[in-house]
Formats: structure tokens, sequence, C-alpha cells
């Protein structure tokens, strides 16, 4: 007689080396890292395991392991036939330190491996999200086997939440998780949901599955431990998202605070539809505690077309623009752009004023995209004197005529009388850190703010404090665009030292 499968949501992390020797080191590296559960991949062995090979790995292992040997089929690597394959789990089941065996949901119960108790029954579609998920997850949660398990392909994180309502379903425990960018999160909410488990790499390159995290994101960037039935949910919504730093800045705040919450990737497709289905989605589901989410590239306009100018605040609207929305209780959104106010404020910190001190003070803004457009209309709200000098000159003339300032062309910017330069171009970004929109500073120029924050130092910055000028980079106005969030989201003071910190760990972290 076999134990029972002990009750708990397990970070799983999945061995993948192609000899014994090397999966059994490998069992050792993953509980330092904080695995509470391996699974042991015999499909991935260069050979199949003996009786001996088989001892040397499965004999007193550090934590409990599930043995599985994915056959081509499903998705895994073993080619080999069927009997050995089911032969090969049954004697790998023996072993005292399996806790389960998984075994694919098209094997006859009376082929399993191992009796019901220990069996992971499991399906993988890598193509969608099957209409039928609900079914299928249903007619699983009667078989005899111990644990259900489902993985999925979904389009965009909309899709991705169904699995969620997999999990609420069904009443045996239960692993359900959805792939790739978009499927982020329900890896990262195994634990809120009661789920038998998640997967985490032992590090990045050693993924059994597309979108897994590894450990150590799991347990330091994703709160891991933190994370509980009541956990409040935010996000960031994007296309791509994986690299956004807002995760790491905004677990980080979380974590500082003590506060029951996890911030995590959310990938929506460009355009409106979308990200409608996806707010609908997520109104369709009360339980999932999505509070905030912040909004990046290419969705900062279809955001405020969602939430409704209605809701959001008047500079927001004139920029055509939200990059934060608040999900309040009653249902009901409220959209903001503290892209303007992180600069804002990043801007009138340095200068040691408040926003209504930026009246009559004049400003040179270097670039015309979606940038400039906020810096301007903020700049423009609190009575600064802007000139918009740019590469391609109609740009800035509308945005100049919109905004009521002078356009020039960015080869006069070296002539400008303002006091502050704000570059708002993509010169001098990382790989080009070369570049420079400006080569010469006149007399004028008191600040120079780069919006850029990779590198943190830009040339342009470089240059400036060289002649003695006074500088602020792009890592600035991140951190308060985002301590803004924090502060709409929580009523508590964001811990913007500890926020600078993490912003700076993940661009050391970015860089090649
Ligand atoms: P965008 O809409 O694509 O605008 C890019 C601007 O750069 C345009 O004015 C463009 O001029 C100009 N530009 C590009 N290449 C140029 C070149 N070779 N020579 C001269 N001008 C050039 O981009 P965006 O979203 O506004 O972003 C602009 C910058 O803001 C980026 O560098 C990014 O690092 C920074 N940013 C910072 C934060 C932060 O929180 N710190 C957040 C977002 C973005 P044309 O009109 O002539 O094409």
């Amino acid at each position: 007689m076999t134990a029972p499968i002990q009750p708990g949501t397990r970070l799983i992390c999945p061995l993948i080396a192609a000899t014994v020797e090397a999966m059994r080191a490998d069992m050792i590296a993953a509980v330092a890292e904080g695995a509470d559960c391996l699974e042991c991949r015999l499909d991935y062995l260069s050979h199949p395991p003996d009786d001996e090979q088989l001892r040397d790995l499965l004999t007193n292992p550090p934590r409990p392991v599930i043995v599985t040997c994915r056959p081509v089929r499903e998705g895994g690597r073993f080619d080999g036939q069927e009997a050995h394959r089911l032969a090969l789990l049954r004697r790998a089941g023996r072993f005292e330190g399996v806790e389960a065996v998984d075994v694919e949901f098209d094997v006859p119960a009376e082929d399993w491996p191992a009796e019901g108790r220990k069996i992971i029954l499991s399906r993988h579609d890598f193509q969608a999200v099957p209409d039928d998920l609900d079914e299928l997850a249903r007619a699983m949660d009667q078989s005899p086997a111990a644990v259900n398990k489902l993985v999925v392909q979904p389009a965009g994180a909309d899709e991705a939440l169904r699995v969620f309502d997999v999990l609420r379903a069904c009443r045996k425990p239960t692993l359900a998780l959805a792939m790739s960018e978009a499927g982020l999160i329900t890896r990262i909410l195994a634990r809120k949901f009661g789920a038998f488990g998640t997967f985490a790499a032992l590090t990045a390159g050693q993924e059994s599955a597309p979108g897994q995290v590894s450990l150590a994101e799991m347990k330091h960037l994703y709160r891991w431990d933190a994370i509980g039935p009541d956990t409040d949910v935010f996000g960031v919504i994007g296309c791509p998202v994986t690299h956004s730093m807002s995760p790491a800045i905004h677990n980080a705040a979380f974590a500082a605070t003590a506060q029951n919450a996890v911030y995590v990737p959310l990938r929506i497709e460009p355009g409106n539809e979308p990200f409608f289905r996806f707010l609908d989605a997520v109104r369709q589901r009360a339980w999932l505690s999505l509070r905030g989410l912040s909004v990046t590239i290419p969705h900062k306009e279809n955001a405020l077309a969602c939430v409704g100018a209605e809701h959001c605040d008047a500079l927001a609207v004139r920029i055509g623009a939200i990059n934060t929305i608040t999900l309040r209780e009653d249902g009901s959104l409220r959209g903001e752009n503290t892209d303007y106010a992180g600069a804002i404020d990043a801007l009138c910190e340095a200068m040691s004023i408040a926003r209504p001190g930026l009246k009559g003070r004049s400003a040179a803004v270097l670039g015309a995209g979606g940038v400039a457009r906020a810096i301007v209309a903020a700049l423009r709200e609190y009575g600064a004197t802007v000139t918009i000098y740019n590469r391609t000159l109609p740009r800035a003339e509308a945005l100049a005529e919109e905004f009521g300032c002078v356009a020039r062309p960015i080869a006069r910017a070296g002539r400008t009388d303002a006091e502050i330069v704000v570059n708002c171009t993509s010169l001098g970004m990382h790989p080009k850190v070369r570049a420079t929109p400006l080569r010469r500073l006149p007399e004028s120029v008191k600040i120079v703010f780069d919006t850029i924050y990779n590198p943190v130092e830009t040339r342009l910055l470089r240059d400036a404090q060289a002649a003695g000028r006074q500088i602020l980079s792009g890592v600035d106005m991140f951190v308060h665009q985002a301590a803004a969030q924090f502060e709409t989201w929580t009523r508590l003071p964001a811990p913007r030292e500890v926020m600078r910190e993490a912003v700076l760990r993940a661009l050391g972290n970015n860089e090649p």
C-alpha cells in the first residue's frame, strides 16, 4: 500500500538531465533553490535506465518525486514502444520516494503503471485551450487517479484564466496550467487556487515546457512563499511583456511593505478587442481579486478606450493614453497616467519645487513620440513654456500645435535657450550607447533629464554632468511612475528606495 498524495501546493522542479548521475545531482541543486517536489523526466535520459540506474536515481531522494516518461505524442521525448514505457514507469513507481507516477489520459486504466492513488492523470494541448476544457476536467475528476493534470496553450491571458475555473471546480487535487507567456499567471497563482503544484525550472534554459520560470524567479521575483487564497493580484498588460521591469519593482515593494499581494505579467495580443476580452474575463471572475493593472506598449491607448474617458484623469484623456488601471471591489474601473506624473514629479523633486513651481520655466523637449507627448502635456499643464525638437518636424509641429508650444528641427536643439532639457528620443539607448541627441549644451541649460533608463547613465547625462549641470535619469522617472501606481493601489507610501534598487537590479540582469 502506498502513502496517499499529501495535501499542499508543490513547487515542482522538472529534472531534464540526460544521465542518471546528472539528474541525481540536479535533485540536490533543485532543493537548494527551493523545490519541494522533483519530477524525474525519464524521457529526457539518453537511454532508458536499467534497474541499477533507477535505484541510483530514486533511492532516498531529497524530496518526494514524480516520475514521468512522456511519449512523443504528448509532447515528450520517449519514442520507444508503449509497453516498454509503461514497464519503465511501473519499475520506477515502486520506489518509496516516488510520490506519484504521471500517466497520460489516453492510457486505459487497466494499463496504468501504478495503483490509482499514486497516479497523476495528465492531458496536454499544445495548440489551444479546448472549448470543452470544463467537461474534460469533469471526466478526469471522475477517474480513479489521485491527481488531475491539465496543460493548455492559451492565445492570450484571458483564455489562460479558464485554468482557474478548472482548479476551482475539480474536487480532486489538480494541477492545471497554461503554457507560454500568456499563461504565466496560471503558473504563479497555483498556490492561490490550491493547485496540486506548479512547475519551475532549475535554471533559465532548463525548462521542460514553454513559459516555465525558474525556481529562483518563482521564489524571489514572484513571491511564491507569500501567496495564499486571499492574496490580491496585480499585473502588467503588454505584448510582449516578459521583459517588463514592473514585476520586479512592484513585487519588491509589496514584499517590503508586507502586502498580501503579488504582481504578474499578463500578455494580451495587440488591439482593442483582446484588451476588452481580458477585462470582461476578469470581471466575470471576482474571486481572482485582480486589483490593479499597469499598462505598457502596445495597449496604453486601448486601455483608455476600454476604461472610458469619463473614468480617467483629465490630463490622461488629453494625452490619449493611460498606464494604470484600478479595479474597485464594486467592479468599476479607474484609469490614470502615472507616466506623466512620474516624469513631472521626478523633475520637480530634482528642482526642489512643487508642480505649480514649473510655471514660467522653460523646457526643451527632444522627441515627439509617446513619452514626449505625455511630458509636453504635463509641462504645459503646469505652465512651463516648451519647445519641441524632433527629427521629423511635422510630428513636432502637430504636437506643438495641440499643446501650444513651438516646434523646431532636432538639429537646432544645441541652440536652445531653455533651462530644462528633456530627452524623449531613443538616441543613446542600448545598444547604441555612444549616440546623443545633443552634442553641445548651451549655457542656459541647468538640468538635463534623459528618459532613457538603459543604460542608466547615457552619454547625454555623462556630458551634462561633466559640464556641471544637474542630471536626472529614466530610472528616476520609472521609479516615480511605479511609486505613484503603488500609492494609488495600496494607499500606502511607496518604498521608493527599495523600488529603485529593484529596477537597478533588473537592469543589471537585462544587460547582455
Ligand atoms: P516613440 O514614440 O517611438 O518615439 C521615439 C522618438 O525618438 C521620436 O521622436 C523619434 O523621432 C526619435 N528618434 C528615434 N530615432 C531617432 C534618431 N535616430 N534620430 C533622432 N530622433 C530619433 O518612443 P517613446 O515611447 O516615446 O519612447 C521614447 C524614449 O522614452 C525611449 O528611448 C525610452 O527609453 C524612453 N522611455 C522611458 C520610460 C521611463 O519610465 N523612464 C518609459 C517609456 C519610455 P521621429 O519622430 O523623427 O521618428
